[in-house]
C-alpha cells in the first residue's frame, strides 16, 4: 500500500489473526495486524510455539494506534515469559514495528536507529544431512554449505550420537531406554524440543523438562573419544579456516560437559550452546572458566532483565538471543548494546520463516555489533518465498542475509498460495477470525 494514503496519527488497530505453516523447518506461526485505513503489518510467534500467548494479548491492543510500539510492549510484555512464552509479545512487538514503518514509509533499521552495515554474516545450521552417525559424513554436509556460499557454520554434537554407542553413557540404569521411548524427539531435534505427543505423553514431558544436573547423565572416556573422533573426522573436511559452533548436546550434567569442552579445545570450536539450562548463572560463570571455548546461551531468555546476569556476570562469551522470545527488535537492540558494552558477542538465533527472519535482520543492521545470523532452512526450496520482497535483492546470497530498503519489514505480500500448501494439518484454516478473543481482560497492573 502507498503510504501517502495513510495518517499514522489516526491508524488504529482492529483485528489480528493467524496462519500455522509447518515444515519451514519448524512449525511457524505468522500474524497479522489489521487495522482501520486497510494497512496490515506482519509478524510471527516463535517457532513451535503457540497462537494462544499472541490471542490473549488481543483485547489488549485493539484500537490502539500501532506506531506507539514501546507504549504498547511495556503494556503487554508481563505477558510474555522464557522460550515459547515469549513468542506472543514479541510476536506482536514485530508486527508493531511493520506497521509503523509502513505508515512512516521507512525501514524498521531506521527506526531503530538506522543500520551500521548492509549485509548480516549468516551461520548456517546443518542438522538434517550427515545424520549417519560418521564425522565425515556430517564434514561433507558442511562443505556443501561452504560450496553455497556460507562462511560460518553450526551443527549437533552431543548424546544423541552416543545412544546406541556401549560403554558411553552413564547414567541411572533405565534412564537412557526410557529417553529413547519416550522423548526420542530431543535427541534428534529436527521438529524442535516441543511435539504435540507431549501433550498425550505425559512421561515424555517430564524427561524433556528434567534438568541437565537431575538426569544424572555422564560422559564416559569412551564417550568422549566418539565425540571427538567425530568432530576431527569434520574437520578433517572442512578444514581449520572456518567457524564451527555446537548445538544440543543433551542434558547431560555440568562436570561432563566441562570435560567434553577441554577435549574439543583444540578443534577451534566458535562456541558451545546451552550445555545448561540459560537461569543457572553460577553454572555458566563456572563453565566458563573451566573452559577456553566461547560459551554461548540464550535463545530461551526472555527480555534484557534476562540477559542481564549472565552477561554483566561473565557467564557468556556469546548471546544468541532469538528476536521471537526475547521481547522483539527494540529489546533485541538493548539486549545487544549491553552485550556489546560488556565485551559479550551476539550471534542472532533464527529458526522461523522469512518474517521472522527479516525482522532479524533489521535489528542485526542497527546493532553496533553481530556476529552473524542464524539460517535454519537450507532443506526447505519454498522458504524464500513465502514472502514477496520490496524492491529486487533478494533476502539471502552468498553466505549474507541482504538488509532490505523498503518500508516496516520490506515486505511487498505474503505469498498466499504458498502458505496455503503448507498448512500445519494439526492446526487447519488460514486467517480465520480471532473475535472470541476481543474482550478477554484481567485486571492487568502488577501492583496494587
Ligand atoms: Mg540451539
Amino acid at each position: 500500500m502507498d503510504n501517502r494514503t495513510i495518517d499514522p496519527s489516526t491508524l488504529r488497530i482492529t483485528d489480528m489473526r493467524f496462519c500455522d505453516i509447518d515444515g519451514a523447518p519448524k512449525r511457524c506461526t505468522l500474524l497479522k495486524l489489521y487495522t482501520n485505513q486497510g494497512l496490515v503489518g506482519y509478524g510471527e510467534v516463535r517457532d513451535a510455539s503457540s497462537k494462544t500467548y499472541a490471542l490473549m494479548l488481543k483485547s489488549r491492543i485493539l484500537g490502539e494506534n500501532p506506531c506507539d510500539v514501546d507504549r504498547i510492549f511495556h503494556k503487554i510484555k508481563q505477558f510474555g515469559g522464557p522460550s515459547r512464552q515469549g513468542g506472543g509479545v514479541s510476536g506482536i512487538e514485530i508486527a508493531l514495528w511493520d506497521l509503523a514503518g509502513k505508515a512512516w514509509g521507512v525501514p524498521v533499521w531506521q527506526l531503530l536507529g538506522g543500520k551500521y552495515r548492509d549485509r548480516i554474516r549468516v551461520y548456517c545450521d546443518t542438522d538434517v544431512d550427515g545424520k549417519d552417525n560418521s564425522g565425515h559424513a556430517m564434514g561433507l554436509a558442511l562443505k556443501r554449505r561452504m560450496e553455497m556460499g556460507f562462511t560460518f557454520l553450526k551443527m549437533d554434537l552431543g548424546i544423541g550420537l552416543l545412544m546406541d554407542v556401549p560403554g558411553a553413557l552413564c547414567a541411572p540404569l533405565g534412564f537412557l531406554d526410557e529417553m529413547k521411548q519416550y522423548a526420542s524427539h530431543i535427541l534428534n531435534v529436527q521438529g524442535g524440543s516441543v511435539t504435540p505427543d507431549m501433550v498425550k505423553h505425559q512421561r515424555s514431558y517430564q524427561i524433556v523438562t528434567t534438568s541437565h544436573p537431575n538426569t544424572g547423565i555422564q560422559i564416559t572416556e569412551k564417550g568422549l573419544d566418539y565425540l571427538e573422533d567425530y568432530l576431527k573426522e569434520v574437520r578433517e573436511v572442512i578444514g581449520y579456516e572456518i567457524p564451527l559452533a555446537v548445538d544440543h548436546f543433551g542434558h547431560v550434567q555440568l562436570e561432563s560437559c566441562i570435560r567434553f569442552c577441554r577435549r574439543m579445545e583444540k578443534y577451534n570450536l566458535a562456541w558451545v550452546e546451552d550445555l545448561t539450562p540459560w537461569m543457572y548463572t553460577e553454572q555458566y560463570q563456572r563453565l566458563r572458566c573451566a573452559t577456553a571455548i566461547p560459551v554461548c546461551t540464550g535463545e530461551d531468555i526472555y527480555l534484557k532483565e534476562g540477559f542481564e546476569p549472565l552477561i554483566k556476570g561473565g557467564g557468556v562469551s556469546v548471546i544468541h538471543p532469538d528476536i521471537l522470545t526475547c521481547g522483539g527488535a527494540l529489546e533485541l537492540k538493548k539486549i545487544a548494546d549491553m552485550a556489546d558494552e560488556n565485551g559479550v558477542a551476539v550471534a542472532v538465533h533464527m529458526a522461523e520463516s522469512p518474517v521472522g527472519c527479516l525482522a532479524a535482520i533489521h535489528t542485526a543492521a542497527a546493532m553496533h555489533n553481530v556476529l552473524a545470523a542464524e539460517y535454519h532452512s537450507v532443506e526447505v526450496p519454498w522458504w524464500k518465498d513465502m514472502v514477496h520482497l520490496v524492491g529486487e535483492k533478494p533476502i539471502m546470497e552468498n553466505g549474507y542475509y541482504n538488509v532490505p530498503d523498503g518500508p516496516g519489514l520490506g515486505i511487498e505480500s505474503l505469498n498466499e498460495e504458498l502458505l496455503a500448501e503448507h498448512i500445519n494439518p494439526n492446526i487447519p484454516g488460514m486467517w480465520e477470525p480471532t473475535d472470541e478473543w476481543n474482550r478477554e481482560f484481567s485486571n492487568d497492573r502488577i501492583w496494587s
